[in-house]
């Protein structure tokens, strides 16, 4: 991996301010970097997707754990960076934008259930962290698992459990189509430049079942109107918006689901707000 002094003078030579448009925050703590390759786990058959690999402070050691890396990096001239320096022959460059490509395209193997499958790696460019989330969830069939570093923040609202601050839609959707999980805390001093948060390892595993059954337009319009005002009771909640045709209606779907209505929303698990969503989508709670 390259030391500071050799990222500052290769960031001079081609002409390379940091972009934060781009994210452009380079890793250039070894510790950190063992710590990130250790902590991937990947097989010799795998393929690995890599998310802007910069200056590839990751890639040719994430190349030597997989059967190929793909690399996905949007800004040219740190493409052609890796171009002239990476000597590892299972490495497959793009200059592009990772929202843009279509993940099964790299995937050796489309369903998430298969042994054999895509890994995606990447400290993010934190601006973009949210659609690249959705990009994996609309993507997770050819997903083993993704190993990212976003803002710690952003890592603590996806992986929180009900009853903590962090909690709200963001957890519960990442948690329905995945398991993630925050494996280190990394501090602001192991990038270039320095970004004024601290980020943290995070790590989602999709190898998990849908229930085709839950209609997810109807859950997810349940969860978001929730959370919107986080100091309503659900009741509250869940009246003001239009899901439900009345309060009494919200009432009756909250009764059915054994959910007690004067309960902050915050503390309605995942589970708890599909059992609704099933007694909306049901119908059973019409007011007769
Ligand atoms: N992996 C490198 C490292 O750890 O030093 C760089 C990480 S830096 C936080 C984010 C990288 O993502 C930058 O190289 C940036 O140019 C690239 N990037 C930003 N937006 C991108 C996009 N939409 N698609 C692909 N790469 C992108």
């Amino acid at each position: 991996m390259l030391k500071l002094s050799e990222v500052k003078s290769i960031l001079r030579e081609y002409n390379i301010h940091p972009s934060k448009r781009l994210g452009q925050n380079f890793l250039i703590d070894q510790n950190i970097k063992n710590k990130i390759i250790g902590s991937i786990r990947v097989s010799e058959e795998d393929t690995v997707l890599e998310i802007g690999p910069g200056f590839g402070a990751l890639t040719e050691d994430l190349a030597k754990k997989a059967k190929r890396l793909v690399a996905i990096e949007k800004d040219r001239r740190l493409y052609d960076f890796l171009v002239e320096n990476l000597s590892c022959s299972n490495i497959k460059l793009i200059n592009g934008d990772i929202l843009q490509y279509d993940l099964s395209n790299f995937a050796s193997c489309r369903t998430a259930t298969c042994e054999v499958g895509q890994v995606i790696v990447g400290n993010l460019p934190y601006s973009i962290s949210s659609p690249i989330l959705n990009h994996l969830i609309n993507n997770r069939t050819c997903i083993k698992s993704a190993y990212v570093t976003v803002q710690m923040e952003f890592g603590e609202r996806v992986s929180a459990f009900p009853g903590t601050k962090d909690y709200g839609s963001l957890s519960c959707y990442a948690q329905f189509y995945g398991v993630p999980k925050i494996l280190f805390k990394i501090p602001r001093g192991a990038f270039y430049p320095v970004p004024e948060v601290d980020s943290c390892f995070l790590k989602i595993d999709f190898g998990k079942e849908i229930d085709a059954s839950i209609d997810q337009a109807v859950l997810f319009k349940i969860i978001r109107s929730s959370f919107e005002k986080r100091r309503k009771t659900i009741l509250n909640s869940l009246s003001s918006s239009d899901i439900f045709k009345s309060k009494e209606e919200a009432l009756k779907c909250l009764e059915k689901s054994h959910i007690s209505p004067g309960r902050r929303p915050e503390t309605v698990s995942l589970t708890e707000f599909i059992t609704l969503s099933r007694s909306k989508q049901l119908d059973t709670c019409d007011i007769v």
